[in-house]
């Protein structure tokens, strides 16, 4: 595909107008985009309504040369998209008889009886690419006309991102004049401006590769994205820009298309065979399940605490009611008892520790985002004090568990862990 391309993104379905439904489709289908290289231009929504989606069409149309839609392909009267569609390009919708043998297959294996309006998902536009929906029962479809692709596809995300991952974008590069590939590089200990800072004259300078900076949440990432003939010439473009972006960002990045730090925690666990605990109080429990949430995880994740009351940090781990009087609950000495006895209790080499205040409720003594970290590992106990001020409660949460992460990540990468990082 050549970079050209505008592209636009077709959102239909009410709910997604009447703001029960948040228009993530177009939000993830712009972001695979991103990742080949094409430019997203507009994004529009439109309700259930015949004589609107056609005006919809009919604008993008006018000004996109490659229209995504999503949703309306199902078997409710209410599903329009297809006839539409097919309508504004001139083209008939036919019968494929290969979805019907699909759709009863999907049925007869579920035990559900399948009801003939069922049928109105085996219509597709005359010479279209037809997209298999492995996910679900209404298929998509490629219509190439005149120089404009159209491509539709079901509103169920789960179907929606799938059909994107699976079968559009390999149609979409297939197409192409060349290979792109992107790599995103993940910071963390750093704002994007500082960022956008530090990279401008290199962002600015550079064509293939491209160096584009994204804020996300409780972090950042640096996209660098080459097009080239084959895989390995677009590598071979990509690889001295990513060594001046680690050279000029240090060691906030902390890694290659990771999912996030809890995934960059656990490949380097796995890497040097150690494993973890934690001892949680604000965060919830957060840490455990950021971890548990990938697939391996039991082979260097103990297990954890959450003891978010003074009488749980007591009994369960055993953490002195004279240091808690003495210091706060939210304090250093608490966070390094907490680690140390979770990592006793679990029999793990690391352990990590956070107790603190994530609002809206301060104790009267530290201001709300205050957190303290404790890690422990055989060589000994090291602790940190975050001030994560004007945050909500969640975001504080959010922070207080990637800066738990990175404290392991910079203990495993021999990096200096007390940072005094606050971002
Ligand atoms: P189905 O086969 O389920 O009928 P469909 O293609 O007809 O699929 P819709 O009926 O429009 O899709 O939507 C099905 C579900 O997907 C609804 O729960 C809807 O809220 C959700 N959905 C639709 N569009 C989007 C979107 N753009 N972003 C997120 N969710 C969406």
């Amino acid at each position: 595909m050549n970079k050209g391309h505008a592209v636009e993104i077709l959102s239909v379905g009410t709910e997604l107008l009447l703001g029960g439904t948040t228009n993530t489709d177009a939000r993830d289908i712009s972001e695979m985009l991103t990742t080949i290289g094409l430019n997203v231009f507009h994004h529009t929504v439109v309700g259930d309504n015949p004589a609107r989606l056609r005006q919809a069409m009919e604008i993008a149309m006018g000004r996109a040369d490659i229209i995504i839609t999503t949703g309306g392909l199902g078997p409710t009267c209410d599903d329009l998209t297809k006839n539409v569609i097919a309508e504004a390009l001139g083209l008939e919708l036919v019968f494929v008889p290969e979805e019907e043998a699909r759709l009863r297959g999907y049925f007869e294996q579920r035990r559900r009886e399948m009801t003939p309006n069922n049928l109105q998902q085996c219509y597709l536009p005359a010479g279209c690419v037809r997209l298999v929906n492995d996910w679900g029962t209404a298929p998509g479809c490629v219509v190439e006309r005149d120089g404009l692709t159209v491509i539709m596809l079901p509103g169920p995300p789960k179907e929606c991102v799938n059909m994107m991952r699976h079968r559009v974008l390999p149609y979409l590069q297939s197409k192409g004049d060349g290979v792109i590939v992107s790599h995103n590089y993940k910071i963390f200990g750093m704002g994007e401006s500082e960022m956008e800072f530090v990279l401008r004259d290199m962002m600015n300078e550079s064509v293939n590769p491209t160096i584009a900076p994204y804020a996300k949440a409780c972090e950042c990432l640096v996209r660098i994205t080459a097009k080239a003939d084959s895989a390995e010439e677009a590598e071979a473009l990509i690889a001295p820009a990513a060594e001046i972006v680690r050279e000029k960002l240090g060691d906030v990045v902390y890694g290659v298309d990771l999912e996030g730090l809890d995934e960059c925690v656990l490949r380097l666990l796995e890497q040097r065979g150690m494993t973890l605990s934690a001892a949680e109080s604000c965060t919830g429990g957060l840490i455990a399940k950021r971890i548990t949430d990938h697939p391996g995880a039991s082979a260097v994740f103990l297990g954890g605490v959450v003891s978010y009351t003074n009488p749980v940090k007591e009994k369960i781990l055993g953490v002195s009611a004279e240091t808690i009087a003495r210091c706060t609950v939210v304090s250093e000495p608490v966070a390094k008892e907490m680690c140390e006895h979770v990592r006793e209790l679990t029999g793990s080499d690391l352990a990590v520790s956070v107790t603190g205040l994530a609002g809206p409720d301060g104790d009267g003594v530290h201001p709300v985002g205050t957190v303290c970290l404790g890690l422990a590992t055989p060589e000994g106990t090291v602790t940190d004090t975050l001030n994560i001020p004007g945050r909500d409660r969640e975001n504080v949460r959010q922070y207080a568990s990637q800066h738990a992460f990175d404290l392991v990540r910079r203990y495993l990468t021999g990096l200096p862990v007390k940072t005094r990082t606050i971002i």
